[in-house]
């Protein structure tokens, strides 16, 4: 004892306790420690981090809730957002309290018992940024840690919120506000930093990922995705590397995209952050970089040294990516046999259309097949680890049709992972999409810039649509069974040691399936489609499932009429929980119908309606969808009143419908302009009344 005494004297030894606690290596931490991430395992009564744990398996260890018993399940309770646009967040449950987030990036802390709101924070995120969210003015989530939550906000921003009361603590802009940046993704924390990524490569943004200090808020570091004006000097020696796989272009001037917009995970063993990261901006690579090259690291599953940000090992899984192919899907850590030898793998299913099982020590292959249909490559060479791509499909002058589409064969909804069946569950679409190159096209800042041809709109070939949850052994690379839909764009994934696998529907129903065979167990109401994943939790021995309920994203603004297909009508946007022997009642829907249209004159000459086409595809089309076919979740303009059409200039040029969340656009476009677009509308309108007529 005297020694001991000899060699830490009490202050020492207080010293020693106060810098593990700064280090969030002791369970006194309040609040989530580094600890309790790192173990979650030991508490599946919580969700505590996005995916459920680092590896972000999302599949909980909770049985309460079961084959045998799931006939009793029903609403518990339900929170209202009070919005119609689409949720996609994943909740996170920290001792009794659920943390999730709506449209707008705005927050709230309920009870997790039942639901009662706690705070709420808004954000007050301009709604000028609704015109440069590709995708839904949609967040995906917070992330708890210590005391705080922290959520990434649509407009660019990375706040730090008390996690008692909802007062923000720091408020850091992370990107440059003038130009096209988002940010949807939900942060995630790896040792004391939060980790964030951002989007924008529709409009022409330069892709990165940036660390964090969760306690200040500092910059630790940030790492870009693609390189810069090669003019000046790499921000970092990884992109010299980069460099050279670019050629021919300007393609920094179009900011070349590579954006890291959702997937994040993190291997606490190897100590290695796995980002993934997004297509080129703009999508066609004659443009990008017309000299060729595999435009590094677009598309690809980054391995980074967490305190750096030191690139570790890049495994890129479209090179010279010309599809609006992107890695930012979800990515599984798991460690199974195969061939009877133990892997550490690293498992997604980007939009591309092949599963990959990468070794996620070294980024080597270990296998790559199709999930769903694939017509862009024959398939991946296993020696090179690189796709053997399809000649001539890569777009100019012709109109190709390329599957899987830039929805992808699987986008961001969560996937999920069971130890006990093996099995992946991956919520898959099958959808093609037609190309061709514009020849006249040019980069226009703050636009919608991907550098095909939109007069092609009608060619989508929206009958050739579906989607299904698939069951998927990733050891054996095939499918194992899957539930079929009529409509792709369903929800994630979550599975459960119940032996369960819950998903939403784009159809508005929250389903269950067994997990062994995919037999449909339980299916009931949700009131509006469903596209986040559920979680599901333990308070006070009863186990919960909850979901975020509100349709949205990228496929139901663009796709028109195949969206409006999947059938919602309602788009109340709810937190939907349930419990054995809830009975609580979801709000009685009104029938909406669409009313016949009147034809309004539309004699235009063919010169004005094509600009009107080009300006329509330019300025509006990620919210207001190909061709001006609306997809059910923001008006369908040419079913506009012909007050709207009177009055396009004022909301435009004006913002007189800014509150509502439509953007105003005099920064660029002018009175001609709102002419052409009206022109267009109503050729639109004309051509949809003799559609109609001819129906009925
Ligand atoms: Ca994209």
């Amino acid at each position: 004892m005297a020694r001991f005494s000899a060699v830490f004297s009490q202050g020492k030894v207080l010293a020693l306790l106060a810098l593990l606690l700064a280090a969030g290596c002791d369970g006194g931490v309040r609040g989530v420690s580094d600890a309790r991430l790192r173990g979650t395992a030991a508490e599946p009564g919580n969700w505590l981090t996005h995916g459920g744990d680092y590896g972000e398996q999302r599949h909980s260890a909770l049985r309460q809730i079961d084959a045998g018993n799931i006939s009793d399940l029903g609403l518990a309770w339900f929170f209202d957002t009070g919005t119609k646009r689409g949720l996609e967040a994943t909740p996170i449950v920290v001792d009794g309290v659920i943390y999730t987030t709506g449209s707008w990036s705005v927050v709230y802390a309920l009870d997790a018992r039942s639901g009662e709101l706690l705070w709420r924070h808004d954000p007050q995120v301009p709604r000028r940024y609704g015109g440069w969210a590709c995708c839904d003015v949609v967040n995906r989530g917070v992330a708890v840690y210590r005391d705080r939550v922290y959520v990434g906000t649509l407009d660019g921003r990375l706040l730090a919120l008390n996690a008692q009361s909802g007062e923000p603590i720091f408020d850091v802009v992370t990107v440059d506000q003038s130009v096209p940046y988002t940010i949807t993704m939900a942060p995630r924390i790896v040792k004391g930093m939060v980790i964030i990524g951002n989007g924008g490569a529709e409009f022409g943004v330069r892709g990165y990922v940036s660390a964090y200090d969760a306690i200040t808020g500092e910059l630790r570091w940030r790492f870009y995705t693609v390189p810069g004006n090669p003019a000046e000097p790499a921000e970092h020696p990884e992109l010299e590397r980069a460099a050279k796989t670019w050629s021919g272009g300007e393609w920094w001037k179009m900011g070349g995209g590579g954006t890291v917009w959702d997937s994040l995970a993190y291997d606490p063993e190897l100590d290695l952050l796995y980002v993934g990261t997004g297509n080129g901006s703009p999508w066609s690579r004659h443009v990008r970089s017309p000299g060729g090259g595999d435009n590094l690291f677009l598309c690809s599953i980054l391995a980074l040294r967490p305190e750096t940000g030191e690139l570790v090992w890049h495994y890129q899984t479209t090179p010279g990516d010309n599809w609006d192919f992107t890695s930012t899907q979800h990515m599984i850590l798991a460690d199974f046999k195969i061939g009877g030898a133990a892997r550490k793998v690293l498992m997604q299913a980007p939009k591309n259309g092949f599963f990959y099982v990468l070794d996620r020590a070294t980024g080597e292959l270990i296998s790559a097949e199709p999930y769903v249909e694939v017509s862009w490559a024959k398939g991946v060479d296993k020696k090179t680890g690189r796709p053997i791509e399809v000649e001539g499909l890569d777009y100019r002058d012709e109109i190709v049709v390329v599957q899987p589409s830039p929805y992808g064969g699987h986008n961001w909804q969560p996937m999920s992972y069971d130890p006990q069946s093996g099995l992946v569950f991956i919520p898959a679409h099958e959808i093609a999409y037609a190309f061709r190159l514009d020849p006249k096209w040019e980069f226009r800042p703050g636009a919608w810039n991907l550098g095909y041809d939109p007069t092609i709109a009608d060619e989508f070939p929206r009958d050739a649509v579906s989607g299904h949850l698939l069951a998927w052994d990733p050891v054996a690379q095939k499918e194992v069974w899957r539930a079929q839909y009529t409509g792709p764009w369903n929800g994630g994934v979550l599975s459960t040691a119940g032996g369960l696998v819950f998903q939403g529907t784009a159809h508005g129903t929250f389903a269950a399936y067994r997990a062994a065979d995919g037999e449909l167990l339980w299916e009931v109401s949700a009131g509006t489609g469903i596209v986040a994943a559920p979680v599901t939790y333990e308070v006070d021995g009863q186990q919960f499932v909850a979901v975020m309920a509100g349709w949205g994203g990228a496929f139901p603004l663009t796709a028109g009429d195949a969206a409006l297909a999947a059938g919602v009508t309602d788009n109340s946007g709810r937190l939907l929980v349930f419990a054995l022997g809830g009975k609580a009642q979801l709000p009685e829907q009104k029938a909406q119908h669409a009313q016949m249209l009147a034809a309004l004159p539309a004699n235009f000459d063919a010169e004005t309606v094509l600009r009107g086409n080009h300006t329509f595809h330019r300025w509006c089309t990620s919210c207001h969808g190909v061709g001006a076919v609306g997809g059910g979740l923001l008006p369908d303009l040419r079913r506009s009143q012909p007050g709207v059409l009177d009055s396009l200039e004022a909301i435009v040029l004006q913002g007189s419908l800014l509150g509502a969340g439509m953007p105003r656009f005099d920064e660029w476009l002018g009175a001609k302009d709102v002419n052409d677009l009206r022109a267009y509308l109503l050729t639109r309108r004309a051509a949809l009344a003799v559609q109609e007529a001819a129906a009925r």
